[in-house]
Formats: C-alpha cells, sequence, structure tokens
C-alpha cells in the first residue's frame, strides 16, 4: 500500500507525520514504511541539498525540475517499490502532486510538462491514497515565520506570497480532479484534529 502525503509549505505535514506514523504502527498488521521526498535514501537526499541550498541562486527552474524527478525515481526504485511489494505500508511525505503544484505552477514549467518528466521517472506508478493538507497561504506561511528557525531555511523561503498561492491553486486543482485517489483535509484546524482526519482517512480506504 502507497500512501502520499501532499500540502503546501506550513501545512504541517511534517508534524502530521511525526504523530500519525507511530498511531498508524499501533494498529496495522503490516509494517510501515516512513519516508520523504525529495529524500528518503542517500543518493536522494544529497540531490535534495542540491535543491534546497540557498546558495543555489543559480538553479534553473527545469533543473530544479529534474532534479526533483531524478531524487523521485531512485527513492522509488531502491525504497518504496521494495517496501510495497514485500507487502509494507509505506507512508511518503510528498510525490509527484508536490512537482505539479511548485515546479508546474509555482516555477510557472507549466503542470502538462512536468507531468511529463515524472511520467519518465515513475512510469505507472500512482498512490493508492493521498492526503491533501489544505491551508491557504496567509496561514501556511505565518506558520512558517513563527515556527522555523533561521537554520532551517531553505531556497523556497524566500519566495513570494503569490508564489505559494500559485502552488495552493494547484493543489486544489489537482485534488478536484483526482478525487477517486486524493482526500483533502482543512488542515487550518488544530494539529490533533488533522491528526485524526487523516488516520480516519486511511482506516476508511483500508479497513482491516
Ligand atoms: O516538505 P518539505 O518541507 O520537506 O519541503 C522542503 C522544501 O522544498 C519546501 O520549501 C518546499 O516548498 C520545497 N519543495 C518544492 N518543490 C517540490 C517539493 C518541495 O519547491 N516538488
Ligand atoms: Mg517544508
Amino acid at each position: 500500500i502507497f500512501i502520499t502525503i501532499e500540502g503546501p509549505d506550513g501545512a504541517g505535514k511534517t508534524s502530521v507525520i511525526k504523530e500519525l506514523g507511530p498511531m498508524l504502527a499501533r494498529e496495522l498488521t503490516i509494517p510501515l514504511v516512513l519516508t520523504r521526498e525529495p529524500g528518503g535514501i542517500p543518493i536522494a537526499e544529497k540531490i535534495r541539498q542540491i535543491i534546497l541550498d540557498p546558495k543555489n541562486t543559480a538553479m534553473d527552474d527545469r533543473t530544479e525540475a529534474l532534479l526533483y524527478a531524478a531524487a523521485r525515481r531512485q527513492h522509488l526504485v531502491e525504497k518504496v517499490l521494495p517496501a510495497i511489494e514485500s507487502g509494507k505500508l509505506v507512508l511518503c511525505d510528498r510525490f509527484v502532486d508536490s512537482s505539479l503544484a511548485y515546479q508546474g505552477a509555482g516555477r510557472k514549467i507549466g503542470m502538462e510538462a512536468v507531468a511529463s518528466i515524472n511520467r519518465f521517472a515513475i512510469e505507472e506508478v500512482q498512490p493508492d491514497l493521498t492526503l491533501y493538507l489544505d491551508v491557504d497561504s496567509d496561514t501556511g506561511l505565518s506558520r512558517i515565520q513563527h515556527g522555523r528557525s533561521i537554520h532551517d531555511l531553505d531556497r523556497l523561503d524566500t519566495e513570494s506570497p503569490v508564489f505559494h498561492q500559485r502552488v495552493r491553486h494547484a493543489y486544489l486543482k489537482i485534488a478536484e480532479e483526482n478525487q477517486e485517489r486524493i482526500v483533502m483535509i482543512d488542515a487550518r484546524e488544530p494539529l490533533q484534529t488533522v491528526i485524526e482526519y487523516c488516520f480516519a482517512a486511511i482506516k476508511e480506504h483500508f479497513p482491516q
């Protein structure tokens, strides 16, 4: 089983996964693998450092999209697919929808162009379920400003509010067009409520 978590910056994915992981592990009869993109394995974590390094101001938008896709492929082949094939549940922080929203809409490369390099990268793999944590960009950005230390800043943290609005609108469109796979969760709710919604959505899709 392959479940992804998506959302704009400040939606709270990281905080949700921190608690949702142990909750799921207690409940499940199959092993759980928690992982993230870009990253999750050494090669992809190295690519992540290149992508997010604030010093890499010369990074071209399409180069960025290709690096995400490269990290995604290696992570998929090396970690996600073997885990799914051996019967585990993989819960992954971000997947292709992130690239469609951030590189396709945020960077204005175009969702179809980004979708096509991602088809090359992932071939036919699709998540069984995607939890989309929806938050408006004002709320998301203010959470980040208050919650993050200066040492955690990445290259994206200098992006404008309109960049983040484009990302959010793209996510809403993707959620609207893929309702069979994506469950939208209101991430302005308190953290515990969001976690309960996520847990309930997973149980509903995979009753055991
Ligand atoms: O989800 P996480 O906080 O680990 O993402 C790290 C950074 O990478 C964030 O600033 C996020 O906005 C950015 N990102 C991106 N394009 C993606 C995925 C993440 O710009 N496809
Ligand atoms: Mg982040």
